[in-house]
């Protein structure tokens, strides 16, 4: 039987991408601002609503740094940052030689733990004597955080939001757009998130006065001379205009994309309804309005999987997700940490039927890179990560996919 590999999100064209790029090229607009750039913060700018303001960024992790410079984080600062989330959301905090202080998840969202957060806040005031400089919740595949909860222990302790809502594009918390909330909001259009610019991502700012902060960190903070002139570090973040084409060709079917990832949720929820140990992940109430970037689901460590007395035989020589470049060839096949053997054989069979699953995100307090970071820690997202499962969400994923998915789960349960 041929069919094509199923993956977990790819990029899907509208058409009108290269329309937007052939214009850039013929009015040589071929540098890191121009039309496309301004054009497609305009249609992010509606797309967020109210009075906020955008700028496209060469990379989300991009938006994450300046957000956190823009917030005063630097050397010997602290900032409270989701665990359970992709490395992006925290390495930033560290580039700029300050500390992440990791806060685990509630289970209604698998977000951050506003009641956890608040705890970490006093005792850090309490061991350094200063406050955090800012909060970094996380919309993990896409599901909204508790933000009122967040904002109300953030606004009394003073201390500044930055929503990291690129898994999040879309969602929305009691009807409005994540990423709006806090004092900034992350957006990423790498090639596998809900809309994508081939890279790039965008900072969501309050106001004016951020949004030209931003800018103007974002181009080499370049002080007002006929010569280059320069009294603060700057970077080179801003979107090239030609992936800002890509960007505006995106936004045209940007709502499509949405409502297929959720539609693909409902699917799932309908067809893995009665299987017993399997539950798909929701949204706890309609309040939280998920985009559903991907689709998870947690295997109790009852359900028995053909082959998993077997699974983590052999070394994996890739790293997950098929990072272009260069990976270290993993130190061993066993970490402190990591998903049960169910799951791992779940993959294993699915990867065979040429579908992409994926363990959930490893949560970063028990990555060996931050074993000397502050945490504070409930046991929830260790618990997830052991039985987690990332499923196909993405625009090509058919419903007949979805079927024959859910087919190679039920077959593969013993
Ligand atoms: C993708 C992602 C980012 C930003 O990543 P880029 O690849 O740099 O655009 C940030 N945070 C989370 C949680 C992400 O998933």
């Amino acid at each position: 039987m041929s069919r094509n590999r199923i993956y977990l999100c790819l990029a899907h064209m509208s058409g009108k991408e290269q329309e937007f790029i052939k214009e850039a090229f013929d009015t040589n607009w071929v540098v890191p601002l121009g039309p496309n750039v301004n054009g497609f913060e305009a249609d992010l700018k509606e797309f967020v609503g109210g009075e906020n303001e955008v700028v496209a960024l060469s990379a989300g992790t991009a938006a994450v740094h300046l957000a956190l410079l823009a917030c005063g984080v630097g050397q010997g600062d602290e900032v409270c940052v989701q665990s359970f989330t992709f490395c992006a959301s925290s390495h930033p905090i560290t580039y700029l030689g300050a500390t992440p202080v990791f806060i685990d998840s509630e289970k209604d969202t698998w977000n951050m733990d506003p009641q956890l957060l608040e705890e970490a806040i006093k005792d850090r005031i309490a061991k350094t004597g200063k406050a955090p400089k800012a909060i970094v919740p996380v919309a993990l595949y896409g599901m909204p955080y508790k933000i009122d909860e967040i904002m109300e222990v953030a606004n009394r302790y003073d201390i500044p939001v930055i929503e990291d809502a690129a898994e999040g594009f879309g969602s929305r918390y009691d009807g409005r757009v994540l990423g709006t909330f806090g004092k900034f909001g992350v957006l990423s259009f790498n090639g596998n998130k809900m809309i994508t610019t081939s890279g790039g991502g965008a900072l969501i700012c309050s106001n004016i006065k951020d949004k030209n902060t931003i800018m103007w960190y974002a181009t080499q903070a370049r002080e007002a001379y006929p010569y280059y002139q320069h009294e603060t570090i700057g970077y080179n973040y801003r979107m090239s205009n030609i992936c800002a084409g890509i960007g505006r060709g995106q936004m045209t079917v940007a709502q499509d994309h949405i409502n297929h990832h959720k539609h693909v949720q409902a699917l799932y929820e309908e067809l893995l309804a009665d299987i017993p140990g399997i539950v798909v992940n929701k949204a706890p109430s309609e309040k939280f309005d998920s985009n559903y970037w991907l689709c998870t689901i947690t295997i109790d460590e009852n359900v028995k999987v053909k082959g998993q007395e077997k699974a983590y035989g052999a070394a994996i020589t890739s790293a997950v997700g098929g990072a272009a470049g260069v990976i270290h060839a993993g130190g061993g096949i066993h970490t402190d940490c990591e998903p049960n053997a169910n799951v791992e054989a779940m993959r294993m069979a699915l990867d065979a039927a040429d579908i992409e699953a994926r363990p959930v995100w490893k949560p970063m307090h028990k990555q060996p890179v931050y074993e000397n970071a502050p945490a504070y820690v409930n046991g929830i997202s260790e618990a997830i990560f052991k039985i987690g499962m990332c499923l196909p969400a993405g625009r090509y994923v058919t419903d007949e996919d979805v079927k024959y998915i859910v087919e190679q789960i039920k077959a593969n349960i013993l």
